[in-house]
């Protein structure tokens, strides 16, 4: 029997279909060359933008002419899709995509497979490891905390078990992924609902407790830490053991350690420290500002001000030599006006981001910003306004003249 996993989406969906992969070699199957081959087909879905999952759609709808020619071959959803489907307690979205792909043998929840099996990885330099999945921010636009669920971090000892063997196997780079690796930890430190409990909890908690020591067992390197509680808006907000991790990846040598997505409201002084004295951290830093606009970014229901964000890309560039940006734009966010996105525009000359990746505003199921505002800026002004991002952030050679 043999298998093809096609994936959509982000460096973390590409992640987990390498742990697909595992759970498939393990049934005893093995890959097949493409679509005509497999017995199986596996696809992970992405909903970031409403295009990926129209993709998914026309893809299906193609399986399905295969499938009909062809003896039995099974088609598997999974990904983003499913996991908004099993969340979604009306069942309105699961009922719809069964609808509209009737070919579907099965729509599996990712979570069903699992870390414990090594992933099966195609390159033997760079190595992706996930340090959590989920997310508890609910930006307004964003789909990721209905499709992936609260934010779950891995057991601290497993990624450092897992980077270890990357290392006896000669990978030279590592990337750890989460939707937000900053807070890392933060629920195995308070539990799930940490943002809740660290919002309730009383002002003298954190001149009281806010020097707990974790246990040297729980960070697996024999040493006693005490976690980095993360500021917002200069209150405390939750505690998060990213630092720590970080820098215990950094000590094993990689020639090169990568961390995706990082937002701004969780970066920490202490994680700019271990980025500064540890030179095999990249220097290219993603850091997501979403709009240059404040209105907007509270629109937005994103935590920080640009004052803020640039804060901290200054106090990078005070610390860290060479350090460079990239960042995520979204454009034509429901009631930007022309102000708000010149205001996106002078931010990017002011930083200077290496590179951006441009999207514009789709209205995305469940999202707050879909129930509540609307979807007022024409494709043709979205489309404007991303190209003159474009060309100012991502064409290095009209970035010259400018
Ligand atoms: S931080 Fe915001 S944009 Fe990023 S995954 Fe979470 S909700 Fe989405």
């Amino acid at each position: 029997m043999k298998y093809f996993i096609k994936t959509f989406g982000c460096q973390q969906n590409k992640a987990d279909s390498e742990r697909i992969a595992s759970a498939f070699t393990h049934r005893g199957m093995t890959p097949a060359k493409g679509y005509g081959d497999a017995d199986y087909v596996v696809i992970n879905t992405c909903m970031v933008r409403r295009s990926a999952e129209d993709r998914v759609y026309g893809l299906v709808q193609n399986l399905g002419k295969l499938k009909a020619k062809k003896r039995a071959m099974k088609i598997v959803v999974t990904g983003c899709m499913v996991g908004l489907a099993f969340r979604d307690k009306t069942g309105k979205y699961l009922q719809s995509i069964r609808e509209r792909m009737p070919e579907v043998d099965e729509f599996m929840p990712i979570e069903e497979v699992g870390f414990d099996n090594q992933p099966v990885r195609q390159d033997f330099i760079n190595a992706w490891v996930p340090i959590s999945n989920g997310c508890n921010n609910f930006c307004t636009f964003c789909v990721v905390p209905f499709t992936r669920g609260r934010e779950i971090s891995r057991s601290y000892e497993d990624i450092i078990e897992e980077c270890l063997h990357l290392k006896s196997k000669g990978y030279k780079n590592v990337t750890l992924l989460g939707q937000n690796v900053n807070s890392y930890g933060a629920d195995l430190l308070v539990g799930e609902n940490n943002i809740q409990v660290m919002r309730d909890l009383d002002k003298t908690y954190f001149s009281e407790k806010a020097n707990i020591h974790i246990s040297s067992q729980s960070l697996g390197d024999g040493m006693s830490h005490k976690p980095v509680y993360v500021k917002h808006l200069g209150r405390y907000r939750i505690p998060t053991l990213f630092p720590y991790l970080l820098e215990q990846v950094a000590e094993m040598e990689f020639e090169r350690i990568e961390f995706f997505s990082s937002n701004p409201w969780d970066f920490s002084d202490e994680l700019i420290d271990i980025i500064a004295r540890n030179k095999n951290i990249t220097r290219l830093i993603h850091l997501p500002i979403q709009s240059g606009d404040n209105t907007v970014l509270k629109r937005m229901n994103r935590w920080y001000t640009t004052e803020e964000y640039l804060e901290i890309i200054n106090k990078l560039r005070r610390k860290v030599r060479g350090i460079k940006f990239s960042t995520d734009v979204i454009v034509g966010f429901c009631g930007e006006t022309g102000e708000e996105f010149q205001n996106t525009v002078k931010l990017a000359r002011l930083v200077g981001y290496e590179k951006a990746y441009i999207s514009m505003y789709s209205q995305r199921p469940m999202t707050a910003a879909t129930k509540v505002f609307k979807d007022d800026i024409s494709h043709a002004v979205k489309k404007k306004r991303w190209q003159i991002l474009e060309d100012l952030i991502n064409k290095p050679h009209l970035k010259r003249h400018q």
